[in-house]
């Protein structure tokens, strides 16, 4: 065994407000019992491997200079180059993104994904800049970052507030500076930039399909089953939209304008257009209107929170009545209503699995870029639904043989995939 950590928190974290960080190595201790002989390197996980902090000063629109703080965490290169989005958010700290970066350790190696972890983030709110400042300030923080990422070695993505035009910047910046075109040091890009097909809805495709394997477990059939949906952005639009193809009645849909509800189903196809004209859900044709503590108390097959984090908490855990919950959004439920929920014996399929269509489409751009060869949208969503069904199924088999969430059993799989590659890979000298 190697030796546990004096100090799991590192000393350049506030050891009494850990942040998410604190809440990640929780995780890892709660899985560490079952990883048997691998339990040897787990000290491998309560570290980051890399942090890079930079200071990214533009020159803005008034002809002042402004410094902003900029990050990139590569967590676990093991399996894999890093690989992980880029966030854009005033409350972008360093605990942050080295949670965010572990987690996509975690979710790569759940889905069998041949990538480490990664993440990095800018503290700033975007909303506040021109779009040209917003351009100096990525091209600034990817030539500072330029120094560890690269297609072999981490790969960026979009993530809250940004999109596939800052991906084009920062791909477009990694390539003057290396003189070289490679598109493949960054995903999400435009089509037209060597992005993929089928990008764009593959997270929600994936939480559909993952809903599907859960159901198709609980023996609740699709056709007929009844769903609610907070969040009806690129996640939550697409998984409502799959439902409702399918047959299934999604009664409520939530999102930042409000609540809408119809007991004999939503006419999704309808609302989507509402959506795309008026903003958000409010004002719907044929709806009728809920709060939010009726929404949450709605009972369903299948509840989908995919909007943001927290948003199931020991506020509403109490509500919830449902089957299946399905974590579109990253970390929408807080350890203590998970507890509170699973006690009722439903089944929670975790973010790092149910999410994980992006970052598996992320991979198949990946490959494309590589190869310089584009596949049709078909041959990628049949791929993806084969990959996310396996994972489904590698985690599902663990929480029955171990006894325990999925959550834990999903935590089990991609902690021992990554500490095998550790093991096997040895320390460097
Ligand atoms: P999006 O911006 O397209 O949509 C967000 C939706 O959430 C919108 O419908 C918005 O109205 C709703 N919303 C925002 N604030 C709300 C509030 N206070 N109450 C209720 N609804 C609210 O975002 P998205 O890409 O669909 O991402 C949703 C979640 O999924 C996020 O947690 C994101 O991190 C996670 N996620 C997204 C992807 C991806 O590929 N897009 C991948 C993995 C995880």
């Amino acid at each position: 065994m190697s030796e546990p950590s004096p100090r799991p928190v590192p000393s350049y974290l506030d050891p009494e407000h850990p942040g998410p960080w604190g809440i990640y190595l929780e995780q890892v201790e709660r899985v560490t019992p079952y990883l048997g002989k691998l339990a040897k390197w787990v000290e491998t996980l309560k570290r980051p491997k890399r942090i890079l902090i930079v200071d990214i000063p533009v020159e803005l629109d008034n002809g002042t200079v402004a410094h902003f703080e900029g990050y990139r965490v590569q967590h676990n290169l093991s399996r894999g180059p890093g690989k992980g989005g880029v966030r854009y958010h005033q409350d972008v700290t360093l605990s942050e993104v080295m949670a965010l970066s572990a987690w996509m350790s975690v979710k790569s190696a759940a889905v069998n994904l041949p990538f480490g972890g990664a993440k990095g983030g800018i503290r700033f709110d975007p909303h506040n800049y021109s779009q040209a400042e917003i351009e100096r300030i990525t091209r600034r923080y990817t030539s500072e970052i330029g120094v560890i990422i690269g297609p072999n070695k981490d790969i960026p993505a979009p993530d809250v507030n940004t999109n596939a035009q800052t991906m084009a910047w920062m791909m477009d910046t990694y390539a003057m500076n290396e003189g070289t075109s490679a598109t493949g040091v960054v995903t999400g890009k435009p089509v037209s930039l060597g992005g993929s097909l089928g990008r764009v809805e593959a997270t929600g495709r994936g939480v559909y399909v993952v809903a599907c394997e859960a159901a198709r477990e609980s023996q609740i059939p699709i056709k007929g089953a009844r769903i609610a949906i907070q969040g009806f952005g690129n996640v939550g639009g697409t998984a409502a939209r799959l439902f409702y193809e399918a047959g299934a009645l999604v009664v409520a849909v939530y999102d930042h304008t409000g609540i809408v509800y119809n007991p004999k189903g939503l006419n999704v196809l309808a609302l989507l257009e509402h959506v795309e004209q008026h903003g958000g859900v409010a004002g719907a044709p044929l709806t009728e209107t809920l709060d939010a503590r009726s929404f949450w108390s709605l009972e369903t097959d299948i509840l989908i929170p995919a909007a943001l984090e927290g948003q199931i908490n020991h506020d509403n855990a109490d509500l919830i009545h449902t089957r299946i919950l399905v974590e579109g959004a990253n970390g929408p439920t807080t350890p203590e209503a998970d507890d509170i929920i699973s006690s009722k014996g439903t089944v929670i399929v975790p973010d790092v699995v149910a999410n994980a269509g992006g970052v598996t489409v992320s991979y198949f751009e990946w490959v494309q870029d590589f190869s310089s060869f584009f596949w049709t949208e078909q041959e990628i969503n049949h791929r993806l639904e084969a990959m996310m069904r396996a994972a489904y199924a590698s985690m599902s088999a663990v929480a029955r043989e171990h006894k325990v969430s999925l959550r834990t059993a999903a935590f089990i799989v991609a902690c021992t995939r990554i500490l095998e590659a550790r093991q096997v890979r040895g320390l460097y000298p």
